[in-house]
């Protein structure tokens, strides 16, 4: 139970990160409001919040005016797996600028805290590696992943020139690759598509030639730093990377997966998708001297509590993939 009860809205709430991101701010005795259109997320997600009464969930869209009373806002709404945000484009840029000016505009109304769920991606595919905050990326601002990219690294300059122009008091944080319980079982992310492939029996779906590489934080993790974020003083706008430096190639995640669940599954090859970055991974000096924070679960351990929570939403999947 946290000392001060605030009044807390989450964007995309229903969503992977802002379902978990909820559950911890209830269970600190905080006010949640989460507000989600259900776009990707879902509402089974937060049901087992239902019943709390310090939990309240409101079915808006963020790319029109919202005018609540709240103390703290966490910015998640937009869909973050790339098969999603490409489905509608325009709607994923909406969701950055528009959304991003509407939550501004009520954190400068009210005097609330702001925290954006900025991405890894706005460094496009890097030539600079590990990635540190003042690399400034290498993104296609042409390309089929831009409508999120550039939809971000624009909701970045609002939140500076808020801050700047308005003293709006923000948080950015730029979250690279998570994974865990309540990822969308076909959203298209790589630790999902292979894990539900895997538990199948299916074949593993290697885009290109599986050497490009990402670095896995489990959510448990990546939560943890954002409420740290949150929490941090005033002088810490950001922007800070939060992820785990923990760098693998797609090959090896899908030998651990394969390893890990016991399945028959083999690799298949699959044209790699336009613009793919080719290597990521964070340097996370800045989380550790500022927040005092970095992530704590390997990732064997992290795949094992996600290979759990998809094989028991399908059972029988699971029993097939090893017989
Ligand atoms: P998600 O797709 O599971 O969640 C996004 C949520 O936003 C969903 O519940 C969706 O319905 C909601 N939403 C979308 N458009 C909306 C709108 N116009 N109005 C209201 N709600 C809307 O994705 P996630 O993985 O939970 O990502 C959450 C945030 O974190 C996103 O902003 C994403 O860009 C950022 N992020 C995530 C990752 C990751 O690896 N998971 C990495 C970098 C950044
Ligand atoms: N806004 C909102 N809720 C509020 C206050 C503002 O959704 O509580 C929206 C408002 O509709 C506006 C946007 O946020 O379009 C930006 O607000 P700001 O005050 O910065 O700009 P202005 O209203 O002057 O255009
Ligand atoms: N990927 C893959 N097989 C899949 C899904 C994704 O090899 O079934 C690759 C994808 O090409 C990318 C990496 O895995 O190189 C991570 O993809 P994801 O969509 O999870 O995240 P992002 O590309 O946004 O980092």
């Amino acid at each position: 139970m946290s000392k001060i009860r605030k009044r807390v809205l989450v964007t995309g709430g229903a969503g992977f990160l802002g379902s978990h991101l909820c559950d911890r701010l209830v269970a600190q005795g905080h006010d949640v409001l989460c507000v989600d259109n259900y776009f990707t997320g879902r509402k089974e997600n937060i049901l087992h919040l239902m019943e709390k009464p310090n939990f309240e969930v409101m079915r808006h869209d963020i790319t029109f005016p919202l005018y609540v009373e709240v103390d703290e806002i966490y910015n998640l709404a937009c869909p973050a797996s790339p098969v999603h945000y490409q489905y509608d484009p325009v709607q994923t840029t909406k969701v950055s600028v528009l959304g991003s000016i509407n939550m501004l505009g009520l954190a400068k109304r009210v005097g609330a805290r702001i925290l954006q769920a900025s991405t890894s991606e706005i460094y496009g595919d890097p030539t600079v590696h590990p990635q540190t905050e003042d690399y400034c990326g290498n993104v296609n601002p042409l390309g089929p992943r831009a409508c999120y990219d550039e939809g971000k690294r624009c909701a970045e300059t609002l939140f500076f020139d808020y801050s700047r122009r308005h003293n709006v008091k923000i948080r950015v944080i730029r979250i690279f690759n998570t994974y865990g319980p309540r990822l969308h079982d076909s959203d298209g992310r790589v630790v999902s598509n292979f894990i539900v492939q895997a538990l199948r029996g299916d074949n593993i779906t290697i885009y290109g030639d599986g050497q490009q590489t990402r670095a896995f934080c489990y959510v448990d993790d990546l939560i943890d730093g954002m409420l740290a974020m949150m929490g941090a003083d005033e002088d810490v706008p950001g922007p800070i990377n939060i992820g785990n430096p923990h760098e693998i190639s797609m090959l090896t995640l899908a030998d651990r997966i394969i390893a890990l669940t016991g399945a028959k599954s083999r690799l298949v090859r699959r044209p790699l998708p336009q613009n793919d970055p080719t290597q990521r991974c964070p340097d996370i000096t800045r989380a550790r001297q500022l927040l005092n924070w970095e992530p704590k679960v390997p990732l064997d351990e992290g795949l094992r509590r996600t290979i759990a929570y998809f094989a028991e939403r399908m059972p029988e999947a699971a029993a097939t993939a090893r017989a």
